[in-house]
């Protein structure tokens, strides 16, 4: 998928902080801060990095619809594109994970709208609230459970649905994170 032109990551370095990556040049756990990066927020290895870094952008980056508000740093939310596990009846390939960094990242306010436009063109979203490092994130499909809202254009009920599962999110019992666990 292209970038959005211009869309650049600025002073966000979100991603090499809570991604889970594991390849062979580097192995850490989401939550944790990539040893590679510098105190100015740029990567020190930056021409050798490992294939998993040089392949992520996160979805800010690549949907021309989001406003600069998106940007991870600022919103607290870092979409991540999904390539595989989409439930049947969505296209392989077009997910998003919704990450939230913090709980409060879920009063977003651009967050409703984008949620109500992606499941109305069938965009298979799942949200995750962050969990503490060494643990593997919860996530649920969001798709099933806020249709109704959606259809009825009712944002009061797509947000109560929202906190509804974030709450639920919250309480379950999270499993450990290891290497080859494959989080996402
Ligand atoms: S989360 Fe997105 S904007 Fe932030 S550093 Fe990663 S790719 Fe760049
Ligand atoms: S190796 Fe570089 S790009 Fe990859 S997570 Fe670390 S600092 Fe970020």
């Amino acid at each position: 998928m292209p970038l959005v032109p211009g869309r650049v990551c600025g002073g966000c370095t979100v991603c090499c902080s809570e991604l889970h990556i594991e390849a062979a040049e580097l192995k850490k756990l989401a939550g944790v801060r990539c040893p590679n990066l510098d105190g100015g927020g740029l990567c020190a290895i930056y021409a050798t990095r490992p294939g998993t870094c040089r392949d992520f952008e996160c979805g800010w980056k690549l949907t021309a619809t989001l406003s600069d508000a998106w940007r991870p740093d600022r919103s607290g939310i870092v979409l991540i594109p999904k390539t595989k596990g989409n439930p049947p009846g969505f296209q392989e390939g077009t997910g998003v994970q919704i990450v939230l960094l913090r709980r409060e990242a879920l009063g977003f306010p651009e967050l409703p709208g984008a949620v109500a436009a992606w499941v109305r063109t069938r965009v298979p979203l799942f949200l995750t609230l962050k969990a503490p490092v060494g643990l593997l994130a919860a996530s649920a499909f969001l798709n099933t459970l806020v249709e109704g809202a959606v259809r009825r254009q009712d944002r009061a009920a797509l947000i109560q649905v929202l906190e509804e599962m974030v709450e639920g999110l919250s309480r379950r019992k999270l499993e450990p994170a290891t290497f080859g666990s494959a989080p996402r």
